[in-house]
């Protein structure tokens, strides 16, 4: 018997621009997204987010020499999806707002192919927002209308009644007009708008490269010509532009698009990561690290019988790869948790201490001074001295510790995981923009970390010295000014929210001297 598994197509809105601003529910779907056919307005960030193996298809690219028409987009979701594939149809903004989402839609429906519309937030709203312009308000606008100013008289649903749009609706919102600000403007005007309402165009609204432009409806298609405004942009038209000065202030703090390169491992990323979105930065991320496993077969093997004979006093973890580590090497060996019944569990700082209690596992010691003595002597108290001591850890880690450990009489297995060395070179995006200058900021978690892109960039490296160099301690500071880039600030507290706090500082001061 054969089975015909069908795929599914899931329509998703991609926001204006900042990552941030997917809906939860794109955001799912991307992740388990087999193939993804993504716009030229869908917000590049998010494709970070999809698995790895899954193909992504630039459906605004040109295919031999032409871009990819509607019909071959449509046929080639339904091909994706026909071959049993998860497909994501990637679009900017919401799919249904001039998106073409509902001929896709169609196309799908027609073809019988299971299809999920995941709404998104439109430029035609939040694209206002972001400038500190709401689309309503109290007392100004009652209504609002969001149109296309690109004019196709051969296609006759495309066309706009400015005659009746003119003076019908308080807020009007034009997309796709930036080459049209003229006509449209003189269309209004003749149509009875006063030619004094307020309007601005706002140019990649949500990106670290916003721009906004205002003046009154006869002098905004000058204005935005002289500002050399591009596409995407959008006109609004409406007394609620002038609500602007009391407004914008309020979304925008220190970090408010800036771009801030994090060069932890991409797994060790994401907290921070969601900690500069969460201040309205933009995380651009260069791993300096990854973490390749090193482990010998026969070592680990010996180590899993030892622990499970509780063989030894204490296992002390030394990273968040350790613990990952480990614990995938015990499950291989169909051991679990339970191995460490009889020991006792030290972590070497907090995050360690997490990344055990996410697996269900709490230390009866963390080590909150984190360097090899301050490790040791928090041990030592704990009565590791006369001890067997397990330590898993990274190739190549320092001596301090185990040397420490033996010379109060412990004895010491040493067991080798993982090897963290720095990937070959970094990703050409990331790079262009390290040259380019557009880095406002560069974070360091651990010396490895300013040595490795010291190696990674090698001549680029001076291209960050214009940019904000943070520091999460003493230790990584000293490695990064002996690199060339001298810290501009470094953390109070050793933590990624310590780092996050001094950033945060260093902006709001430097505003404050450019005012
Ligand atoms: N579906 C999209 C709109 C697609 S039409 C949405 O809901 O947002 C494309 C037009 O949208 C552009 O020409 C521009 O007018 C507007 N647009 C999209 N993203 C924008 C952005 N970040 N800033 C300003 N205008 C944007």
């Amino acid at each position: 018997m054969t089975t015909h598994h069908t795929g599914h197509v899931w329509l998703v809105g991609g926001g204006p621009g900042d990552p941030g601003l997917v809906t939860q529910a794109g955001l799912d779907a991307l992740r388990r997204a087999d193939v993804v056919l993504y716009d030229r307005l869908a917000p590049a960030e998010l494709l970070d987010e999809c698995r790895e193996g899954a193909e992504l298809i630039d459906a605004g690219k040109a295919v031999g020499n032409q871009v990819m028409t509607q019909a071959q987009t449509n046929a080639s979701l339904v091909e994706h999806a026909r071959a049993g594939k998860r497909v994501v149809r990637l679009k900017g903004g919401d799919p249904f707002v001039f998106g073409r989402g509902g001929e896709e839609a169609e196309a799908l429906v027609e073809a019988g192919i299971p299809c999920t519309i995941v709404p998104g937030v439109t430029s035609a709203i939040a694209g206002l927002a972001a400038a500190g312009i709401p689309v309503t308000h109290r007392g100004v606008a009652a209504s609002f209308a969001v149109v296309t100013g690109t004019q196709a008289p051969t296609r006759t649903e495309d066309a706009v009644h400015w005659e009746h749009l003119a003076t019908a609706v308080d807020t009007l919102v034009v997309l796709m007009g930036v080459g049209n600000l003229d006509r449209i403007t003189d269309q209004l005007i003749a149509h009875g708008r006063d030619a004094e309402t307020p309007c601005a165009v706002i140019q990649a609204a949500t990106r670290p490269e916003q721009r906004v432009v205002e003046a009154p409806l006869r002098a905004i298609a000058q204005t935005a010509h002289d500002a050399q405004i591009e596409a995407p942009a959008l006109l609004v038209v409406g007394e609620v532009v002038r609500l602007r000065d009391r407004i914008a202030p309020a979304g925008r703090g220190p970090l408010a698009g800036k771009r801030v390169l994090i060069t932890r491992t991409r797994q060790q990323a994401s907290t921070l990561a969601e900690m500069l979105r969460a201040e309205g930065a933009r995380p651009v991320l260069l791993p300096t690290i990854e973490i390749e496993r090193r482990a010998d077969p026969a070592a680990v093997d010996a180590a899993t019988s030892a622990l499970r004979a509780s063989a030894f006093g204490w296992v002390v973890f030394t990273s968040e790869n350790a613990v990952e580590i480990f614990l995938d090497l015990l499950r291989e060996r169909d051991t679990d948790a339970r191995a460490f019944a009889g020991t006792q569990l030290c972590a070497i700082g907090a995050a360690t201490a997490a990344a055990l209690a996410s697996r269900g596992l709490r230390a009866d010691l963390v080590a909150s001074d984190t360097s090899g003595d301050g490790v040791l002597v928090a041990l030592l108290a704990a009565g590791a001295g006369g001890a067997a001591v397990l330590l898993p850890r990274a190739e190549g880690g320092r001596a301090v510790l185990p040397d420490g450990l033996r010379a109060a009489g412990a004895t010491v297995t040493e067991l080798t995981l993982y090897l963290s060395a720095p990937p070959a070179e970094a990703p050409a995006g990331v790079l262009a923009q390290i040259q380019a200058g557009q880095i406002d900021a560069v974070t360091f978690t651990a010396s490895s970390t300013v040595r490795n892109l010291a190696t990674m960039l090698g001549d680029d490296l001076p291209a960050l010295r214009g940019a904000v160099i943070a520091c999460i301690g003493p230790q990584t500071a000293e490695a990064s000014a002996e690199a060339g880039l001298p810290p501009t600030v470094v953390a109070r507290e050793a933590s990624v929210a310590g780092l996050v706090e001094v950033l945060r500082e260093q902006f709001a001061r430097n505003e404050g001297v450019a005012r």
